[in-house]
């Protein structure tokens, strides 16, 4: 089954540091992997248009969206809070990936494909309704949820973030708003420190101990998968973080390439049964380069199976 696979060289551009783990070469070492893997042939490549203001406006306070375009600096740097920066260019890469979802969203709507990857970053899931946070500018995979619910006129539409992460950001836009179920595991407790207290039935988080292994990690988001299949999405989202990888010095959990496969073929299972297959995968953390490579080919495999 062909899966499209979107992304926009503007997603290079945004440099921060040559020792900073969330750097272009995480997206130069997906393609190398997915062209020395072979599946090259079977996927069909997109280049992102950039996110409109309206888009970005359904997930985000208008003021913190008006406030980083206008403020994005032309020269030198600005930081938007202790760990995220904006350099001249960072802004594009930051609507590319945004809009990046916004596409993917589109395709699946007129059925071309069922299953797309947004190969993007800044990363997304930590930005909230009001700031960015942890290296992610605008919630890339809020605008495009919100976007399948608004433009599209979806009902209820589901988000599975595995990033080692907790996704504050995404837990934030979605709080109040009971037609998107979140499920995120995350380390815990670890950065940034959140997700660990219940809260409304839509949020489905897991927290996970420090140097857990894959075998005991699936037995603890199994929960997940009732839950969504009573819930029934009519599209699935997922927050596809790989720093959860036991390679992955950001975080300190042991899952291995199987591990993404397995829950990807879960997640499969549960779009097949209700949304006709439709998943829309967006990148997030993964800082290990060859780590993130091999578990991104082998999530997209598990997509096309
Ligand atoms: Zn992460």
């Amino acid at each position: 089954m062909p899966i499209t696979f979107i992304s926009s060289p503007k997603c290079l551009l945004h440099d921060m540091d040559p020792e900073h783990p969330e750097q272009p070469a995480r997206l130069h070492s997906i393609n190398d992997q997915i062209i020395s893997s072979g599946i090259e042939f079977a996927i069909q490549f997109a280049d992102a248009k950039p996110a409109e203001l309206k888009q970005l406006y359904r997930a985000h306070d208008n003021q913190f969206v008006d406030s980083v375009i206008h403020d994005a600096p032309t020269e030198g740097h600005k930081w938007l809070d202790d760990d995220t920066l904006m350099m001249p260019k960072s802004l594009d890469a930051a609507m590319y990936a945004a809009g990046a979802g916004v596409n993917a969203v589109d395709m699946l709507m007129q059925g071309d494909v069922k299953k797309a990857f947004c190969a993007v970053r800044p990363p997304g899931h930590h930005a909230e309704y009001s700031k960015s946070g942890g290296f992610c500018i605008f919630n890339n995979v809020a605008v495009a949820v919100l976007h399948a619910l608004e433009h599209h006129c979806l009902k209820r539409v589901a988000v599975i973030d595995f990033d080692v992460h907790h996704g504050n950001g995404t837990e934030d836009i979605f709080k109040d708003d009971p037609r998107v179920m979140f499920c995120s595991s995350f380390q815990h407790p670890f950065y940034p420190f959140s997700g660990d207290k219940p809260t409304k039935e839509h949020i489905v988080n897991i927290p996970i101990p420090a140097g857990t292994k894959g075998t005991d990690y699936r037995e603890m988001v199994m929960p997940w998968f009732k839950k969504l299949d009573n819930f029934a999405p009519e599209m699935i989202f997922i927050s596809a973080g790989f720093d959860a990888h036991a390679e992955d010095n950001l975080g300190h959990l042991r899952l291995v390439e199987a591990d993404y496969e397995w829950i990807t073929l879960q997640i499969k299972k549960i779009a097949d049964k209700h949304c006709g297959g439709k998943i829309v995968s967006m990148l997030e953390g993964g800082y290990n380069l060859s780590a993130l490579s091999r578990s991104v080919v082998s999530h997209i495999k598990a997509l096309m199976n």
